[in-house]
């Protein structure tokens, strides 16, 4: 991805600098070729040349590119589970998920960590966006994801033969789950995905409280991810698929649903993060009946979100890594809508905009891996940042509206927002 040129000061905004200080009300940012050199109050910042581009920040909060921490390029606002596998030809999968990227970054989503993606398109999409083909969040790929044989993403019939893979890579035990892991990881798999649990979406033999893999399937995927210098994180609803994932060492919780006591022992002596991605729940049990949602699906949904904010809230308050995203990608939870999680979690589970903030910008890098580079809005990173119309920390829920968001800038470049300019003049060399 290449980096901004010359010198830009954004002035008089307020700056939250996603590390969790008090913003400062009357602030400066220097950027100079791509990097930040200076970010806090605007009477200890240095002397800038008339050369400089200058943008006026007034009445505005300058803040670190927010981070998708599960982030799904090919759900494509689908209504019935299946079809997040091959409804598609590839062809039509890549323009989706090249579709989503540009959407995610004019959301002011500057970097995101795939949790899973049909025909590994993501890791395509990852390289077009390092050689600013497409444009779109910094990407970390994880391919297609792991589930185990009869679990929750096996759902193609025996008697469709299908023969081919799709979203899921389906194992039954250890060498099956060795295997897929050894796949995805020579296809460019960053993150592998897997599902030790089931989810409210299946009830039955697959719901919210049943396990979708064996511990020996998943500390199979894990002994080959850490061999590489791979990561491993798994959709985790079950108080004893979260045990598992966390004894086997996983490098992160999706959802983390059904915590207990020892869970989040667990989960805090290993550091591990977890993405509870919230905001889809409380849409499928509001948005849900509209898209013909069985009552069964929605009382599941409606359990798991009571149990996920509780869960949430226990993490934050013994000190553990939340990170914020989730599951856009269903017609009653679309792409685009990325940041309502963040107003979830301030009105519905409870947290300050400032914490919530943290959670969804240095945290999310954190989780990624990238913490040296963006998150937070302090000299030597990347300039990754947003310029917004208002106080996000008075009204978070500005976030949610593209028309606020003034400039979308990631290295130094504005690609998105309401200030930007043409964002495809450079043509890259192929
Ligand atoms: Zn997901």
């Amino acid at each position: 991805m290449r980096d901004g040129s010359g010198v830009t000061v954004i002035e008089h905004g307020k700056l939250v600098s996603g590390t969790g200080a008090e913003p400062a009300d009357d602030s400066t940012v220097v950027v100079k070729d791509g990097r930040i050199s200076f970010a806090g109050a605007r009477d200890a910042a240095p002397a800038i040349g008339p050369e400089a581009t200058r943008i006026d920040a007034t009445g505005r909060t300058v803040m670190p590119g927010l981070v998708e921490a599960h982030w799904h390029a090919s759900y494509f606002n689908i209504t019935v589970l299946e079809d997040l596998d091959i409804a598609h030809p590839p062809e039509t999968v890549s323009l989706h998920a090249a579709f989503n990227a540009r959407l995610a970054l004019e959301c002011g989503y500057t970097s995101a960590r795939s949790a899973g993606c049909l025909f590994n398109t993501d890791v395509a999409l990852t390289a077009a966006i390092d050689a600013d083909l497409v444009v779109g969040p910094r990407l970390v790929p994880s391919g297609q994801e792991i589930c185990g044989a009869g679990g929750l993403m096996d759902w193609n019939p025996e008697f469709r033969k299908i023969g081919m893979e799709g979203v899921i890579l389906v194992v039954d035990g250890p060498d099956q789950a060795r295997s897929a892991a050894r796949k995805l990881v020579k296809n460019g798999a960053h993150w592998l995905k897997t599902y030790p649990t089931g989810d409210a979406a299946a009830p039955g033999t697959n719901d919210h409280h049943t396990l979708s893999m064996t511990y020996d399937e998943m500390e199979a995927v894990v002994q080959v991810a850490h061999n590489h210098r791979r990561k491993v994180f798994g959709h985790c609803r079950a108080t004893e698929g979260i045990k598992n994932a966390l004894v086997a060492g996983f490098d992160s919780i999706e959802h983390g649903t059904f915590m207990d006591s020892e869970c989040l022992d667990l989960m805090l002596e290993g550091n591990v993060p977890c993405v509870p991605a919230l905001q889809f729940e409380y849409a499928s049990v509001h948005y849900g009946p509209d898209f013909g949602m069985a009552q069964a699906v929605i009382d599941g949904h409606q359990e798991t979100l009571e149990a996920g904010a509780e869960s949430a809230r226990m993490i934050h308050e013994a000190g553990g890594v939340l990170g914020m995203g989730g599951d856009y990608g269903f017609a009653w939870n679309p792409h685009g809508d990325y940041a309502k999680e963040l107003s979830f979690f301030t009105d519905y589970v409870g947290f300050s905009a400032m914490d919530t903030l943290v959670c969804a910008t240095r945290n999310g890098a954190q989780i990624m891996g990238l913490d040296d580079e963006v998150g937070t809005l302090e000299a030597g990173k990347l300039a990754d940042l947003l310029v917004v119309e208002g106080d996000v920390l008075a009204d978070i829920s500005i976030l949610e509206d593209r028309n606020n968001l003034a400039v979308v800038m990631q290295n130094g470049i504005v690609k998105a927002g309401t200030m930007a300019a043409f964002t495809s003049t450079v043509v890259p060399a192929l």
